[in-house]
């Protein structure tokens, strides 16, 4: 790989800071390959265009592809994958003997679903490469490497840029040794981090007599992902001297981090065309405003992605950012299958997030809304407290029920539960916010 000068701020300068008329010539070239390869290799996105008529020669300009070109979504995946008994429902494009990994989603939404890899076989190593470039990462570094379920194929990556990853699994478990390995190997990034991994580190310190500012004192760079890091454990981090980077998938086509700027999370758009729109699907919404996010890959040719449907509701702008590249920037809000109308207002997980945490008892931030339907007349919580309120919870459920108030404007029904009794549902980095009772 050819890496540039270390004191460029970007890794590949050309691309990332290209016009944005330049990045919509190449997406649609990149578009205009990628469609035919998919419709005659990924089963599942042959049956959905035949389903709609079309073929990939309706389709010229992005506009085409809008009006014409059908959604796919996880639940067509999974009953292409239920119907047809293949593993990876239909959406595998090379013969499975050429394939070098198969990943697996993290499940937090419903059953994993396999995800087919062929690594070292070209594409576009822009996601990660330029974000750690960004970030401060430079050959020879050492990387922490916190992960659960696609460990294998990231660290290529970043023995692609010269670093040398130090690995652990995402687990609180794991903390001990991540802040011993973070002291002798001085490694200047992690990837990545979590609410729960935050209060692991602080444990062990004060278990080892440890100084966590001295633990990250070399990181540039701490990157956290899944979920949304509540305000207390962001301030414990921020105690520690540590930069915090949001990252997120995109559509599980491609991934967002933030840059130096911390004003939302850059995605390649030389690796996915990313539309935003309303929950009809037809309406595109404005730049900055809530929409769906749908996605369509760009490079991948191993599972090809097209106009897929990711129910993740975000924000996204095409405004070049402060850190002068030009590429899009989104906002993660939640997602759309959790959303919870509760006396005509709508409620998200973020929304009552920080409330739940600002609680001593809750500070971990564990909690699920209940959710029978999409609409429902009471706002029900299931919150977890931390082992040491055990038998002394007094006013902990007044608490709770004051700051969620506060945050949202209802009362809500709360059920408290022991911290263990929620972790035991994850997978492990996350559990489910939402559950149907
Ligand atoms: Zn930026």
């Amino acid at each position: 790989m050819n890496l540039p000068p270390a004191d460029s701020p970007y890794f590949s300068p050309a691309e990332e800071t290209m016009p944005r008329e330049r990045i919509e010539e190449l997406q649609l070239e990149l578009l205009l390959e990628m469609l035919p390869h998919a419709y005659e290799h990924a089963p599942v996105i042959r049956a959905a265009w035949e389903a709609a008529g079309v073929t990939p020669r309706d389709v010229r300009t992005v506009d085409d592809f809008r009006e014409r070109v059908p959604f796919v979504d996880k639940d067509a995946l999974r009953r292409f994958r239920d119907e047809r008994g293949d593993p990876f429902g239909g959406l595998c494009a090379v013969p499975p003997a050429e394939l070098t990994a198969v990943n697996s989603t993290s499940g937090t939404t419903g059953d994993p679903t396999l995800v087919p890899e062929q690594w070292g076989a070209g594409g576009r190593p822009a996601v990660i490469t330029r974000d750690f470039w960004g970030m401060g990462v430079r050959p020879g570094d050492h990387v922490a490497l916190v992960l659960f379920t696609f460990r294998g194929p990231v660290y290529g990556l970043f023995q692609g840029l010269g670093t040398v990853p130090v690995l652990f699994d995402f687990d609180p478990a794991e903390m001990p040794r991540l802040c011993e390995l973070s002291l002798r190997y001085r490694p200047r990034a992690l990837y990545n981090f979590g609410s729960v991994l935050v209060h692991a580190v602080r444990d062990a310190c004060e278990r080892r007599g440890l100084d966590p500012a001295d633990v990250f004192s070399s990181y540039r760079a701490v990157v956290y992902a899944g979920e949304p890091l509540g305000p207390r454990a962001r301030a414990l981090a921020q105690e520690w001297g540590v930069e915090l980077f949001e990252h997120t998938g995109v559509g599980d086509v491609t991934a967002a981090f933030e840059c130096h700027a911390h004003d939302g999370l850059h995605f390649w758009e030389d690796t996915a065309l990313v539309e935003c729109v309303e929950p009809d699907g037809r309406t595109p919404v404005p730049d900055g405003a809530r929409g769906e996010l749908v996605a369509t890959t760009l490079f991948n040719r191993v599972a090809p992605l097209v106009r897929y449907r990711s129910d993740d509701i975000v924000r996204v702008t095409r405004a070049p950012c402060r850190c002068g590249r030009t590429h899009a920037r989104m906002w993660p809000i939640g997602r759309k299958g959790d959303e919870v109308v509760v006396q005509g207002r709508p409620v998200l997980p973020v929304d009552v997030w920080g409330a739940v945490e600002s609680v001593d008892a809750c500070a971990m931030g564990l909690f699920q809304v209940i959710r029978p339907g999409p609409q429902a007349d009471r706002l029900r919580l299931r919150v977890g407290y931390a082992p040491a309120w055990d038998g002394r919870l007094g006013t902990v459920g007044d608490e709770v029920r004051a700051a969620v108030e506060a945050a949202t404007g209802i009362v809500p029904d709360v059920e408290l539960v022991p911290d263990a009794a929620l972790l035991r549902l994850g997978p492990p980095h996350k559990i489910p916010r939402v559950a149907p009772r």
